[in-house]
């Protein structure tokens, strides 16, 4: 059963109720009892100047669905109130028409959620609303803080109450706490004292605002709903593919160190971080954000495309034909068998339902494993030497049983090929991954790896390959700490970058 947490209407400190909704339990995924997946982010928008933009930040999260599944929320303001309602589950199951009708407003910001920092529960589902000196708050994060313990501690001193565990929550108690004058000011100032990766989008009971982090780890762009009758729709959104639901203009991205801030007078900005260089993740155009997003400045499908050109050019084997591993594989392998003149065909079908009708305890589920989401075409395999394209490694437990699959149906050959650099260690910016003793390639060569997995051949993408993929040699600062163990800011978990050797003492 889905739980919706209500926080409604303007008053000194949040009315929580929690109101019992008809929603399925969360897919579970195939891959979650193995841990050997990488999970999404979070998925930002924001609204100003609708009449019904509850609903518009509705349509905006679901085609951000993607970036996160555990929980969303949507809060509003019309001016005076401020309500907010967020729910464990879909966006669609938690905001049905009787739900979206209690959020009334011409503004609106909302959130998708895979939880990152703080528990995995509905308090610390988004947007947070706090009652702070500065008024009224709710805050909508993507991304993840670096510097917490040092911040909490010393609000704590200062008098600061928590509501939550979230790290999103340190940054409006850091507004409630500043000593500049205006509310603008004292954003800019906290942003300016946290350390990390984030994309948010903040209202009060008549502004948005809209920031990234100095560095511009994730994406978030703006947009515009022309009308032709008064003020144009503003909207902000972590991927453009937002805004194609929403029939809203892509404007431009909001810039690393940038704060919109959008009234009824219109859209304002300042700049209040300069001289970080660039670090936008790389690993949103190898997994995580739609191919039909334009981020960062490029289409995510373009990117991918020329992620499997590259491969191909890089490591090509003799084979009869090129299988995706589904979804996230299939723009890179449409690249890489193009680029190889070998046939490109869905010898893998993934299907989409799993969890939301197979509702099992934890160990069946593991026990089904990855044949749960995939099964193989036994007549595009049979007797073919296959190359297998995916988008990364983890632990390597299911790129092993996909290998077995496609042998079991028959494949002659199966050469497995990775579109990214192996992941050699933990994300601190937003990204789930595991410790460092935890990843396979941290660990293990690449022949050990291919011994591991029972593939024939075993190849990833150079580092140079995807960044040139990516930008097409425009010369993007990219973060791509995973790959390499450079980290774009100081504060790092030492535990999470020891290698397994070190942690059992060898
Ligand atoms: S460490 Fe990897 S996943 Fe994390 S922000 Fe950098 S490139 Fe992205």
């Amino acid at each position: 059963m889905s739980r919706l947490l209500f926080q409604g209407i303007a008053g000194v400190a949040d009315k929580s109720e929690q109101i019992k909704a008809t929603a399925k339990p969360l897919d579970p995924g195939p891959f979650v009892a193995e841990g050997d997946t990488l999970h999404e982010e979070c998925g930002v928008v924001a609204i100003h100047g609708h009449p019904d933009a509850a609903r518009q930040a509705y349509l905006g999260l679901y085609a951000l669905q993607h970036r996160g599944q555990e929980s969303a929320g949507i809060a509003t303001a019309d001016g005076q109130h401020l309500a907010n309602i967020k729910g464990m589950g879909l966006v669609s199951e938690i905001f049905t028409d009787d739900v979206l009708a209690k959020l009334p407003g011409q503004m609106a910001i909302g959130h998708t959620r895979y939880s990152t920092t703080g528990d995995s529960a509905l308090l610390n589902a988004q947007p947070i609303r706090v009652d702070s000196t500065k008024g009224l708050i709710a805050i909508a994060h993507n991304g993840n803080l670096v510097n917490l313990g040092n911040l909490r501690a010393r609000l704590e001193r200062d008098g600061a109450y928590f509501q939550t565990t979230s790290d999103s929550e340190i940054i409006v108690q850091l507004i409630a706490h500043s000593r500049a004058g205006t509310l603008v000011d004292a954003i800019a100032d906290s942003l300016g004292q946290v350390e990390g990766a984030f994309s948010i989008v903040m209202m009060t009971r008549d502004r948005i605002f809209a920031a990234r982090d100095p560095r511009g780890f994730r994406p978030l762009s703006m947009g515009r709903i022309k009308n032709p009758d008064g003020p144009d729709t503003i909207v902000f959104a972590s991927e453009t593919c937002a805004f194609d639901l929403l029939r809203a203009e892509h404007e431009r991205d909001v810039l690393p160190g940038e704060l919109v801030m959008v009234t009824e007078d219109g859209v304002t900005s300042r700049q209040y971080a300069t001289g970080a260089a660039q670090s936008s993740c790389v690993f949103e155009h190898v997994y995580f954000a739609r191919p039909d997003s334009r981020i960062f400045g490029r289409w995510v499908q373009e990117s991918r495309d020329q992620m499997g050109r590259q491969l191909a050019r890089e490591s090509g084997v003799p084979a009869d034909v090129v299988v995706p591993v589904p979804d996230s594989g299939v723009t890179a392998a449409l690249g890489y068998a193009e680029q190889a003149g070998i046939p490109f065909r869905m010898g893998l079908i993934r299907n989409h339902y799993v969890g939301r009708t197979f509702i099992e305890p934890e160990q069946r589920v593991r026990d089904f494993g990855v044949r749960l989401k995939l099964n193989p075409v036994h007549n595009l395999l049979e007797g073919k030497r296959v190359i297998l394209i995916d988008d990364s490694i983890i632990r390597g437990t299911t790129s092993r049983k996909i290998v077995r699959m496609v042998r079991g149906a028959g494949a002659k050959e199966v050469h497995l090929r990775i579109s990214c650099p192996p992941t050699i260690s933990p994300c601190f910016y937003g990204v789930d991954t595991p410790s460092k003793r935890d990843l396979i390639a941290a660990n293990k060569s690449i022949e050990e790896i291919r011994q591991y997995i029972e593939a024939d051949s075993l190849a990833y993408l150079s580092l140079e390959g995807l960044l040139k993929s990516c930008d097409g040699g425009q010369g993007t600062g990219f973060c791509s700490a995973c790959y390499t163990g450079n980290y774009p800011t100081q504060w790092v978990d030492v535990e999470d970058i020891l290698p397994a050797a070190e942690t059992v003492g060898i």
